[in-house]
């Protein structure tokens, strides 16, 4: 058994290319296996987000504070905030970020598999997906 202590917890820009600037990702569960359970926390500025991006395995977010918008590819998007969850399934191609004037908070638990980088979230797609 692991215990992570928040205080030991360090945030770093989220990786370019994955996330827009304004993004700080903590990671607080490594794997303990090959191929095993992760989660961070992701902290994003007004109008930050992920690129479009695809899971190998089912991904569970969880709203700590702020708003934001999480977008699955061909759906509807869809206004998150503190105490939902989305539970995204394996192969769904979506982007997560926060809303156009308020910060977002959200843990992220990512089961075993890969996470397949794609484009960036477009100004004209963030707006679409945050009206
Ligand atoms: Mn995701």
């Amino acid at each position: 058994m692991r215990f992570v202590r928040e205080a030991e917890v360090r945030a770093v820009p989220a990786t370019p290319g994955q996330f827009t600037e304004g993004v700080w990702r903590a990671d607080t569960i490594t794997e303990a296996v090959g191929d095993g359970l992760r989660a961070q926390r992701f902290s994003y500025e007004p109008q930050a987000r992920s690129a479009w991006h695809v899971h190998d395995g089912e991904q569970a977010l969880y709203v700590v504070a702020g708003r934001g918008v999480v977008v699955r590819q061909g759906a509807e998007p869809v206004a998150i905030g503190p105490g939902d969850w989305v539970h995204v399934q394996p192969g769904e191609k979506h982007w997560h970020g926060a809303a156009a004037d308020d910060t977002l908070v959200h843990l992220a638990v990512t089961a075993g598999g890969q996470t397949h980088w794609h484009e960036p979230v477009t100004d004209e797609e963030y707006r679409a997906g945050t009206q």
